[in-house]
Order: structure tokens, then C-alpha cells, then sequence
């Protein structure tokens, strides 16, 4: 019986991950360093730095300084402001609006900072304060299992009435660890195989098809 779902935002809740893909590459482009689209939701969740790091040492041979972090990052998230508002994933507003009535408790958990996230997700979903868990909430990230076990807590349910929807392989390794069951859906450019070896239980391949399951299995 499902009585919580933790839902993750970008790529689930909202189609932003094009708008992610696009500044990454771009970011990466113009300081002359090789970074492929895939790699921006094979690292999606993964901070900044974290991924700045990684680039670095893969592409340069070393890690990149605190500088070179600021930069880039700052002109990834120029880059940001300067995309249209990404439009909400089919399904997701009358799922998470729908789930309460059925009696199921929804939280959303994500790394995001932005400050106008709650009325957003408030607007949008019916997400208040409480049901928020975001990258300011926690001391790590994911794929630590921290956000979602804060959910979890949060919920007052117990693991096994939990179901954790995530689109990303950091995302879905924070859900594992954290022992609760994971439904993937791959809204992304990641082959089916690198999210099931991340771990996910369920594999969906649009919003709207897990949706349609979840309503299933909620329905009373
Ligand atoms: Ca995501």
C-alpha cells in the first residue's frame, strides 16, 4: 500500500532538464573542454563543484580550482536565466494533485536552491513548506541517502508504504540508500540500462504512463 511518494522536480516534476543540458555544454564549450549532452543527466544532481571537478580532472588531468568553479558555474547558470521557463512534465500536476485525496501524503525532494521554489511548487502542486525537502535542507546531497530519509521522516510512514520517483542514477542511488523502493522514469537522453543499475525497481518511459500506475495502485 502506497501512503507517501517523494517526488523528485527536475525531469519529473518539470521538463528542465533540456535547459540544464543546454548551459552544461555550453559552460564547457566556451573554456574549450569536451562535455557531451548524456553527461549532463548521467551528472544530473551531482553539485557543481562536483561536477566541474570531475570534468576537470578527466579532461585537464587535474582538479579545478576555486576560480576556475566560480567562473564556470556563473556562466552555466547565465546561461540558465537565459532559457525559456521550462513547461511541467504530462500527468504530474493532476497525479500530485490527485494523490492527497486518495489519502496519500506527497513530498517533493530536490537539490535545487532556487529561492522561489516553494511558491512555484506551491502553485503549481500544492507543495508547501513542510513538504519540501531542498538542497538548503540538508547537509548532503544526493546520491547521499539524506534528502530522501528527511522525507521519509517527515512523512511518518514507514519504508515499505514509500515509493520514491526519480528520472536520474544519482537521484535513484539517494532513493536505494535510503531503503525505500525507487520508480524510475527515463525523461532523459541515459540509456533504460544505466537507471536499472542504479538500482530503480519499476522503469517508466513518460510521466504520463507512471501516472496511470500510480493512480492504479492508490486508487481505493
Ligand atoms: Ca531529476
Amino acid at each position: 500500500m502506497i501512503r507517501a511518494v517523494f517526488f523528485d522536480m527536475d525531469g519529473v516534476l518539470y521538463d528542465s532538464m533540456p535547459n540544464h543540458e543546454y548551459s552544461w555544454c555550453k559552460a564547457f564549450e566556451d573554456e574549450g573542454i569536451r562535455f557531451s549532452p548524456e553527461e549532463a543527466y548521467a551528472n544530473e544532481g551531482r553539485t557543481a563543484k562536483g561536477t566541474i571537478n570531475l570534468v576537470f580532472n578527466r579532461e585537464l588531468g587535474h582538479g579545478a580550482t576555486d576560480e576556475d568553479v566560480e567562473r564556470i558555474y556563473k556562466r552555466k547558470t547565465e546561461l540558465m536565466h537565459s532559457r525559456p521557463q521550462p513547461p511541467m512534465m504530462p500527468g504530474m500536476q493532476e497525479l500530485l494533485t490527485s494523490l492527497p485525496a486518495a489519502g496519500v501524503k506527497v513530498y517533493v525532494v530536490t537539490g535545487s536552491r532556487q529561492p522561489s521554489l516553494v511558491g512555484k511548487l506551491s502553485h503549481a502542486f500544492g507543495i508547501r513548506q513542510e513538504t519540501l525537502i531542498c538542497g538548503a535542507d540538508v547537509q548532503k546531497g544526493k546520491p547521499d541517502p539524506e534528502p530522501y530519509l528527511m522525507a521519509l521522516e517527515r512523512s511518518g510512514c514507514e519504508r515499505g508504504e514509500c515509493v520514491v520517483v526519480e528520472n536520474a542514477p544519482l537521484g535513484i542511488i539517494s532513493g536505494k540508500a535510503a531503503g525505500l523502493t525507487v520508480w524510475a522514469v527515463n525523461t532523459g537522453k541515459l540509456a533504460d540500462k544505466i537507471l536499472m543499475e542504479a538500482g530503480a525497481d519499476r522503469l517508466f518511459h513518460t510521466t504520463r504512463e507512471l501516472a496511470d500506475e500510480m493512480r492504479k495502485e492508490t486508487a481505493r
